[in-house]
């Protein structure tokens, strides 16, 4: 059975203000019970990878395996989004990797676990660590994967199938630009304006493995994801 949406506290109230790191993030959401999502799911599977990356990608929300390991894109999705960076000239050993949600949902059929796409409710719990990730990481561009995180950083009316490939001013374009634009400089907490960026919209790479044809979905991911390469080179 499916869980009842329910309305949620949200995540703001668990983070605490004087988490300076990502691991200190991170330690803080194993604990998090802003949206109900954590009551079926195994454990909270925040962000990970290189904290100084130019790079930063965004998915919707872990998958069943990485709800097992604690670790996002783990499983077949991330390990063909790892390939599909080094085919397009984005190094995988220097990219930072999260999801606009950060607890599995999913929907038992007997003994399996199916996913189920986050609703609104899990999105807008879920942002505050989103937030708290980027005012900790400096990237020169944002890759969103797929509709959640689209929905979650840009907000309800931004088509990810429209706009793909084409590069936004970040923080510029998100929803709420203002909880983007500022970023601690050091340890002490002190705080500067975040440097200007671009964000960039694609598939979310689970959508090529649904894909009738995946070749053609890959082609596709790559030639998005070889758009922020050829910025980020220049
Ligand atoms: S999905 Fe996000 S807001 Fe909901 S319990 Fe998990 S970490 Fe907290």
């Amino acid at each position: 059975m499916a869980e009842q949406t329910e309305p949620a506290p949200g995540a703001q109230e668990f983070i605490p203000p004087q988490a300076d790191t990502i691991d200190e993030l991170r330690a803080a959401a194993a604990g998090c019970q802003g949206c109900q999502l954590y009551r079926n799911a195994s454990q909270t599977v925040f962000g990970r990878g290189d904290e100084s990356a130019r790079v930063v990608f965004v998915g919707e929300q872990p998958g069943d395996l990485e709800d097992q390991k604690g670790l996002p894109f783990v499983g077949p999705a991330g390990r063909l989004l790892r390939k599909a960076a080094d085919d397009a000239g984005i190094d995988p050993g220097h990219i930072y990797l999260t999801n606009a949600v950060k607890h599995f949902r999913f929907e038992l059929r007997g003994k399996r676990r199916i996913h189920q796409t986050p609703d609104r409710v899990h999105i807008t719990a879920c942002r505050p660590w989103l937030v708290a990730e980027f005012a900790r990481l400096h990237p020169q561009i944002v890759v969103v994967l797929g509709a959640t995180a689209a929905k979650a950083l840009l907000g309800p009316t931004f088509r990810v199938t429209k706009q793909r490939g084409e590069l936004l001013p970040w923080p510029a374009s998100a929803q709420h630009p203002e909880d983007f634009t500022r970023v601690p400089v050091d340890n002490a907490g002190k705080v500067a304006d975040a440097p200007e960026a671009r964000l960039l919209a694609t598939i979310h790479p689970s959508a090529v493995l649904r894909a009738d044809n995946q070749d053609v979905a890959y082609d596709g991911l790559v030639a998005d994801l070889k758009v922020a390469a050829r910025a980020l080179a220049a």
